[in-house]
Formats: structure tokens, C-alpha cells, sequence
């Protein structure tokens, strides 16, 4: 027989101790600092609450809480940093407990020799850069969460950093990890630098939400850091489109920069703005890194493509306020602040990445551009940006603000919007509707058009490693 909420608490508290079960109401509201996040500031709350946040602080702790809920089919939502968007720590209802591993922030070893650092799941990414950035080192993983991320939720997001054009995504970083299933078994992959042993299992936890199994120790390589010998460079292009050749030019002739950014004039204006564009212009800016020789080749063949692509050159200038301010918004995440700025402004800011090849990005770009302000008329600020590029594609993140009916209503204001952008990018052969926050429960009913017949794949994969169902239920397949 199912047990009840009080049954469940107790059990808890037998099984960890009274301090380590929080239900201080508080708290359990604010667990998931992206759920309902425009609503609480004006006192509503919309969505179910878990039982219980459960402090965890071991390998065994976590195994031991997942036997428990798994025996007694109580839902499970894994937490580390709680920086994430699209719903996904949000509970879908009230059958579940907070499972948090942020009290597991041992950085448990860092191998000079073979570069790779190896942390409990809970490390802040902050930490582990700022202890190897004084030894002259560095993650390379940058992402604008870097202030409140932890590593157990950067492998599960599938996460990506600023530099990712040069050290890649946590998918290219992540060497092993330890992992708990849903019944209390502990797996780990180890640290080997490339395997053939059959298909990659490290990919059964990067992008799983927390739906799959309990990360709960991660090994990311790490990579010397030479910041003195960074080159920047800006350029104002004449249009969007013309920044996306430019962008697809250098990095298909072989140029490989850390950061790669195109921002359209609207986007810019918001959320820098520290040089005059004019209307329909772009702005588009490079960093290069590695040793110095390196950095400056790459440098120079970037410069070169981006003059002869119409690039204008304005200086380093903007460049470098990007790279001081470009994780600013974490400081108002979660706090008093943000929320006093709804409540004056009642406007909501939020942004949307997809991805395509470098031919479908242009017509996405165009499309979404075109449908949007045409669907939605309380769009207070709507443009784009490039951040994330590759050998066969980029992305774009839309950035945009709307102004807000009434509180109850945001979420679903939101996903309007959500849903008229990812229909264009579906429409295309190779558009995905999410680059790297995840589907989450935002966008979830995207999977089957996202996967095509290949999501079966994953409901068999969620079915197989979790059959009961307890792991971050209505996350990568619907609740049952
Ligand atoms: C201002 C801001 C900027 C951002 N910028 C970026 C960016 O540049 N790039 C980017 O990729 N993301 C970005 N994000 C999104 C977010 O920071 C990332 O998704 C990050 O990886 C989440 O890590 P976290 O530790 O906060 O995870 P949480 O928010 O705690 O959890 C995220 C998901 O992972 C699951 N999870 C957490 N811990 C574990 C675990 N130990 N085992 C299994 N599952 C787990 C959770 O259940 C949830 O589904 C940004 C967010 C904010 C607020």
C-alpha cells in the first residue's frame, strides 16, 4: 500500500535523522529556483510541492535514500546547484522528495600529470576553477551559470561553456563518473582516455535530467590556462546574416576560437549595448586561446576572414566588458532582487537556444524572426545570438522579454512562445529545439517531433534503467 506524506517523513528521518529531511515550507517553495519563479514574486505559487528536501552528503546516502524510495514508489528529484531552467526540477506532483547533493563538495583529486580532476557531484564549478586557475590550469567549461552550477547537474544538463569552440561541451570534457541507479546500485565508467568497448556509456548520464540514475562523482579533464596570451577581437557586420557566413567561414576553414558570438542588434542592445549599432547591423566577436603562438595564429586568420567577410573592426574594447560582465545575471538569480523587478516592470525576460546547420540557422533566424512578433503581441524585446558554433552547424539563443498579463498566466505566456520557436526550428531537417538547457518538462512535448522514431529509444532506456519510474518523474518521458 502507498504510504502517506507523514509515513514517508517519518521513515526519513528514521533512516537520516530529523535535520536532514526539510519541510520547512520556505524552503520546499524555493527548492527549484527557476519554478513559477514570476508568479511567487507576486505571492502565487502554481505548481505541487515535493514532501521533503533530503540532505545527502555520501555516495552511501544516496543509495541508501534511492532503496528506500524506489521500494515505496516515491519520485525522486536529484538536485545540485538548483541553476537550471525548463522546469526540470519543477515536480509534476506531490509524490516526490528533493534529493540534495550540493553537501557533497569534496574535490576528491586533481592528477597534474594526466590532467583530469575528479570531484563529488555537489563541487561548485566555481571551486574547481577558481583552485585551478591559481595553479595555472583551468576546466574550460565556462557556462554563464559558472557562479551556481555544481558538476553533478553540468553532466546532467548536457551543459556547455562560453569557450566551448575550443574545449567543447561537458560531453567532450566529462572522462568517468560514479553513478547510483534507482535501486541503490553504484556504477562507475572509469577514467580511461578513449574507449571502443562497445557503445559510450557516459552518455547514458550527460543530458539524462536526473531521470535516469543519481550522479554522484564526476572526473572532467582539465587543461593549461594562458589568459595573458588571450586574443579578442570585435566586428560590426552589416546584417545578422552576414555574421552567420562570416562565423561559418572561419570556422570551416579550420580556425578554431574559444568563443565565437553573434549578437543581432536588438539582443546587443538589451544586454550590453557597449557600442552604438545601427539598425539591422550585428555585432560579432572572437576570443583565441592557448599558448601564445597559438592564440595569435588563430587570431590572425580569424581577423583576416572577418575584414574580408565586411567585417568592421571595432577593437577589443567591447570584447573584454563582455568577458567582465558576462555572468552578471547570476547575481540576481533566485533573489529578492529579481523578483522586485517583476514586480516594477511586469515584464519577463527568459531565452530559448536551438541549433541547425549553418544553412537552416539562416532560415530558422529569418523565420522565427518573422512569425514572432507577428503571433505575440506583448513582445517588449525580441532578437538573437550566436554563442556555440561548429564544423556543421551553430546555435541561437532567442532572448526576449514579454510583457506579463497576470501572474497566473506567465507559464503558459511563456511556452507560447517556446512552442511558436521550436516549431519553426522543427520544421527544418536539421533544427534541434534545444541546444543545451535541456527538455526539462518545458519542452518536453517536443521529444517525438526532436527524436523523430528514435525516442523510443529513450522510453525503452527509462523503462530499462528505471522501471518503477521514481527518477525526476515527467522528465525526459511523461509520468506514467
Ligand atoms: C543565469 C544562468 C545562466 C545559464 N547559462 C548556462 C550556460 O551558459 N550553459 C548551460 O549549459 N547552462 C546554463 N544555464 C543552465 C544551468 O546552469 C545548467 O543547466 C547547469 O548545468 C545546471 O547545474 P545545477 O548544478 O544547477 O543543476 P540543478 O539545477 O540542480 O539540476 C539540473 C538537472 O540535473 C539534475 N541533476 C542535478 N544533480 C544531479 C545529479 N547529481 N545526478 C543526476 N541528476 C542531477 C536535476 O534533477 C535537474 O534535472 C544557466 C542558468 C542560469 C540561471
Amino acid at each position: 500500500m502507498k504510504k502517506t506524506r507523514e509515513q514517508v517523513l517519518t521513515d526519513l528521518r528514521g533512516l537520516f535523522g530529523e535535520s536532514r529531511v526539510i519541510t520547512e515550507e520556505n524552503a520546499v517553495m524555493n527548492y527549484d529556483g527557476d519554478n513559477n519563479v514570476y508568479a511567487k514574486a507576486f505571492g502565487a505559487f502554481l505548481s505541487p510541492l515535493p514532501m521533503c528536501i533530503l540532505n545527502v552528503c555520501s555516495t552511501g546516502e544516496v543509495a541508501k535514500a534511492l532503496v528506500y524510495c524506489n521500494e515505496n514508489g516515491v519520485g525522486v528529484i536529484p538536485r545540485t546547484g538548483s541553476s537550471s531552467y525548463e522546469l526540470l526540477l519543477t515536480a509534476v506532483d506531490g509524490d516526490c522528495i528533493v534529493i540534495d547533493a550540493s553537501g557533497m563538495k569534496e574535490i576528491i583529486k586533481i592528477d597534474y600529470d594526466n590532467m583530469m580532476a575528479t570531484c563529488q557531484c555537489g563541487v561548485p564549478l566555481i571551486a574547481l576553477e577558481e583552485l585551478l586557475q591559481a595553479q595555472g590550469y583551468t576546466t574550460g567549461h565556462s557556462p554563464q551559470s559558472q557562479p551556481l552550477a555544481q558538476m553533478g547537474g553540468l553532466v546532467a544538463t548536457r551543459s556547455i561553456g562560453q569557450f566551448s569552440t575550443y574545449y567543447g561541451g561537458i560531453e567532450d570534457l566529462l572522462c568517468g563518473l560514479e553513478a547510483v541507479l534507482p535501486d541503490g546500485k553504484v556504477v562507475r565508467i572509469r577514467n580511461v582516455p578513449r574507449r571502443a568497448a562497445g557503445p559510450d556509456l557516459r552518455h547514458l548520464f550527460l543530458g539524462c535530467e536526473g531521470a535516469l540514475a543519481f550522479v554522484t562523482e564526476v572526473t572532467v579533464k582539465i587543461f593549461r590556462y594562458y589568459p595573458e596570451d588571450m586574443w579578442l577581437g570585435g566586428y560590426v557586420m552589416k546584417s545578422f546574416g552576414e555574421g552567420l557566413e562570416a562565423c561559418r567561414e572561419i570556422i570551416t576553414a579550420g580556425y578554431k576560437p574559444s568563443v565565437v558570438r553573434l549578437y543581432d542588434k536588438p539582443d546587443f542592445d538589451y544586454n550590453f549595448g557597449s557600442i552604438e549599432l545601427n539598425e539591422g547591423e550585428a555585432f560579432m566577436f572572437f576570443t583565441a586561446e592557448g599558448p601564445g603562438e597559438v592564440a595569435r595564429a588563430v587570431g590572425s586568420g580569424i581577423d583576416r576572414i572577418a575584414r574580408e567577410r565586411g567585417g568592421r573592426y571595432v577593437g577589443t574594447e567591447a570584447v573584454a566588458h563582455w568577458l567582465k560582465h558576462r555572468n552578471d545575471r547570476c547575481a540576481i538569480f533566485g533573489t529578492e532582487k529579481r523578483r522586485e523587478g517583476y514586480r516594477q516592470k511586469k515584464t519577463f525576460y527568459a531565452t530559448t537556444e536551438i541549433s541547425a546547420s549553418w544553412t537552416d540557422i539562416q532560415e530558422i533566424y529569418k523565420n522565427v524572426m518573422e512569425r514572432l512578433p507577428r503571433e505575440i503581441d506583448n513582445l517588449t524585446v525580441f532578437g538573437g545570438h550566436v554563442s556555440h558554433s561548429y564544423q556543421n552547424g551553430t546555435n541561437i539563443y532567442f532572448v526576449y522579454e514579454f510583457k506579463v498579463f497576470s501572474p497566473e498566466a506567465y507559464l503558459g505566456e511563456h511556452r507560447r512562445i517556446i512552442d511558436a520557436i521550436c516549431d519553426e526550428v522543427l520544421k527544418l531537417p536539421t533544427g534541434s529545439c534545444v541546444h543545451h538547457h535541456s527538455m526539462g518538462k518545458m519542452r518536453l512535448h517536443l521529444a517525438e517531433r526532436e527524436h523523430g522514431n528514435s525516442y523510443e529509444l529513450i522510453r525503452s532506456l527509462k523503462e530499462m534503467m528505471d522501471p518503477n519510474g521514481i527518477m525526476n518523474p515527467g522528465a525526459l518521458v511523461a509520468k506514467k
